[in-house]
């Protein structure tokens, strides 16, 4: 990227990057760059876009909320969209859970949750300060998520002011009685606060899936040791695994829930924790020490609140469903398709897995080195050129749609692949 203009982008070394691409609208799952092309968004935008771009229900619902109040200090005040989009989207996560804290993304979503469970314990007199958190995982940006995020490149330069975690083994298949042990282990030491876990899917750390038993037993061992459950559903929640949240597969539900990405349908920033009257009561009292400090400018903002309705009126219109489950059987036959790539003498590609609407895999390179593979590069730019827009994660591509995709879009999205594995397996390199 050249280095004449103002912007320095996220997640990006200026000097090696290409130039970004300029879009000037979206529609659906398509987006329309600058120079005429068109793009399917096979990554929902960083997981954030359920409906489509440019979604004409939200924007009206946004537009009409303008003309209304655009935002207002939410200290000492409220507003409807703020009390509309609380009452439903706690009874959707459950019937325990009977309070929301507004703040602005998945980061500070989860920030929120961590000094809720902190000062729960606090609060109550109890020395309990220490977290689990599970190897691999994600938990956002700002200096609270990373420290309870797995420790790597995108950390390295603070690792001396993220405070201490205990890690334990995810359970991924095959891992479940390691991890439990681990738990255990971790949880004996008493000090334990909270757990934290993205549930079902480890997004950022490679699209990692484990199964609703392996969530169920965790959270219930945690439970067992009075130990305050996060769970992480920036990008699960909001149907991404086929279920409102992905802690919905589980019977034991956590006592704290982060949600940001999905919730406004990709349309604005908006992060949400959700927890149980048991936390919230923690907190409510005389003294004014046990109140929770902690807000943000934009808090609540009603544009966010009213965009975030508008997206929870699609999700329960009749059909909703469908898209989820069609999404979710194509990509079990896109699954048998891949067997041949997968199945060969040489094969090149591995770990085929999928959850709702989220499918993912390896491509097989002969130095695996995580994010920084070179394959990622090749694979990116050989999707773009096609026109899909897949971000691998080093060489997992995983397909995370909008659950508008069109059957014709998500075939393109399959045959991309197709193309690529066909190549790699004939020896070829990509372009
Ligand atoms: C993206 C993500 C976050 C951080 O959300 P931001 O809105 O990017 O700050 C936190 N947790 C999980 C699981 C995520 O996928």
């Amino acid at each position: 990227m050249r280095d004449d203009g103002p912007i320095w982008y996220p997640f990006t070394q200026m000097q090696l990057a290409p130039e970004p691409v300029q879009i000037v609208s979206g529609k659906g799952a398509l987006l329309f760059t600058a120079d005429g092309n068109t793009i399917i968004d096979a990554v929902s935008s960083w997981w954030t876009n359920i409906h489509g771009h440019a979604h004409p229900y939200i924007r009206q619902k946004v537009h009409e909320q303008f003309g209304q109040l655009e935002h207002v200090i939410f200290a000492g005040f409220t507003h409807a969209p703020a009390m509309h989009l609380a009452s439903r989207v706690t009874a959707m996560c459950g019937s325990d859970y009977t309070k929301m804290f507004f703040s602005d993304n998945g980061s500070t979503a989860v920030e929120v949750a961590l000094k809720m469970a902190l000062q729960y314990h606090q609060n109550l007199g109890a020395k309990k300060h220490r977290i689990i958190a599970l190897e691999g995982s994600y938990h956002g940006d700002t200096f609270g998520s990373m420290s309870v995020s797995a420790r790597g490149a995108f950390t390295a330069a603070f690792h001396d002011k993220l405070f201490d975690v205990t890690y334990i083994t995810p359970p991924l298949p095959g891992n479940e009685d390691i991890c439990m042990q681990e738990l255990e282990a971790a949880l004996s030491e008493g000090d334990v606060a909270a757990f934290i876990y993205e549930p079902l899917i480890m997004g950022a750390g490679g699209m990692l899936m484990y199964t609703g038993m392996a969530l169920d037993t965790m959270i219930y061992t945690a439970k067992q040791h009075g130990v305050l459950c996060i769970a992480d559903e920036v990008m699960t929640g909001f149907y991404r695994t086929g279920k409102f949240l992905a802690g919905h597969y589980a019977n034991h539900q956590p006592d704290i829930i982060c949600l940001s990405k999905g919730i406004t349908g990709g349309s604005m920033a908006l992060g949400v924790t959700i927890c149980t009257q048991a936390i919230f009561m923690a907190f409510y009292s005389e003294d004014k020490m046990k109140a929770l400090y902690h807000g943000h400018s934009y808090t609540a903002n009603p544009l966010a609140c009213a965009a975030a309705n508008a997206s929870v009126d699609l999700c329960l219109q009749p059909g909703f469903d469908h898209a989820l489950t069609t999404i979710a059987s194509r990509h079990q036959h896109f699954t048998a398709a891949l067997q041949v790539y997968s199945h060969s003498d040489i094969p090149v590609v591995k770990n085929i897995r999928q959850c709702g609407t989220v499918l993912a895999m390896d491509f097989v390179t002969s130095n695996d080195t995580g994010y920084f593979n070179s394959i990622r590069d090749m694979l990116y730019h050989f999707f773009m050129k096609r026109g899909v827009l897949l971000r691998p994660l080093g060489n997992t591509i995983y397909i995370m749609p909008p659950y508008c995709i069109t059957n014709e879009a998500l075939d393109e999205v399959y045959n991309a692949i197709l193309d690529a594995l066909a190549l790699l397996a004939e020896g070829k390199t990509l372009q």
